[in-house]
């Protein structure tokens, strides 16, 4: 992790692990007339997350990060047992970046036994990660619906980098009339380009190496865009030519062109496209994805 990206700060944080000491913590800024502002995370955290911590940050709003790896969201087959945990350095990330308040609820208090409440978003959750990872968007909005309920915050910040969670919640805040602003936040990424990512951590030497080359297949669809290219199939077609050479995956859950909006498959680049793709290098499963938005003097 780069320090250098840390400010120092005295700022006194606290720590929460349960439902009422959160509360209690928010509830004092809030009287003393603070906005409140949550940054969602699972921990290991690293300079993506602290990026949201900083945009949290603005208008002297009280910064709330929990820390929960949710075990809802994670399939029987997937990492929940090994997502890395270090709560002393995520700690210290925190304090370091200014953040006021940090909860870190065991799973038993954030589920209580014989938990039996679910938040399905349809439609949106069809698409991308959607068929590969079974529940795991119900676990997400569940999760993140608690979470909200729980804060109350004015604003909650995500990243782009999960493209697909950020439309759910944005779709699942919007239909449940939750009164909160859902503010997306730009994908930090290594010098190479790899997207910042805890699972980033699964990759040996050689890996992390091939796995730069997903942003270059990224880089290659806009390169083709921006070269006058609006065909789909071309553009997915040159992307995975790069990910074939230079990534050499195990498996490729995905690699697809949707409208940014509602995730459907497009032809061709007419709107704001997401490029997306999932793939395995060995046991760890990446996702990656930009947006491309087409001249308006295409339109
Ligand atoms: P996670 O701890 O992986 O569940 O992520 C917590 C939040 O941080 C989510 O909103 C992610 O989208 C966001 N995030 C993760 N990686 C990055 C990144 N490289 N850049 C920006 N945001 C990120």
């Amino acid at each position: 992790m780069d320090r250098n990206l840390f400010r120092a700060s005295n700022t006194p944080m606290h720590l929460a692990r349960t439902i009422a000491e959160v509360r209690a913590a928010v509830a004092a800024a809030r009287a003393a007339g603070r906005p409140i502002a949550l940054v969602p995370t699972m921990g290991a955290l690293h300079a993506g997350h602290v990026s949201l911590m900083r945009a949290a940050a603005r208008d002297d709003a009280f910064v709330v990060v929990s820390i929960f790896v949710n075990p809802t969201q994670f399939g029987p087959d997937e990492d929940f047992a090994r997502y890395p945990r270090d709560e002393a350095a995520d700690l210290a990330c925190c304090r370091a970046a200014g953040a006021h308040a940090v909860f870190l609820p065991r799973v038993t208090e954030m589920y209580l036994t014989g938990a039996a409440t679910a938040v399905h978003v349809g439609g949106l959750t069809d698409a991308l990660c959607g068929p590969h990872r079974p529940g795991h968007f119900d676990g997400v909005a569940t999760v993140v619906a608690k979470l909200l309920i729980i804060v109350a915050p004015d604003r909650a910040y995500f990243g782009e980098k999960d493209f697909q969670q950020l439309a759910v919640v944005r779709r699942m805040t919007a239909d449940l009339n939750l009164p909160v602003e859902v503010v997306g936040c730009p994908t930090v990424r290594e010098p190479d380009g790899l997207a910042m990512s805890s699972r980033n951590a699964y990759l040996t030497a050689e890996q992390r190496r091939r796995a730069a080359g997903i942003h270059a297949a990224l880089a290659a669809v806009r390169t083709g865009v921006a070269r006058g290219e609006r065909d789909t199939a071309a553009l997915l077609a040159a992307a995975k030519a790069v990910l074939l050479r230079e990534v050499r995956p195990d498996k490729i859950d995905y690699l697809s062109a949707v409208d940014a909006e509602t995730l459907r498959d497009v032809a061709r680049v007419a709107r704001p496209t997401l490029f997306a793709t999932a793939l395995h290098l060995g046991p760890t499963r990446l996702i990656d994805s930009v947006v491309v938005v087409p001249d308006a003097s295409d339109a």
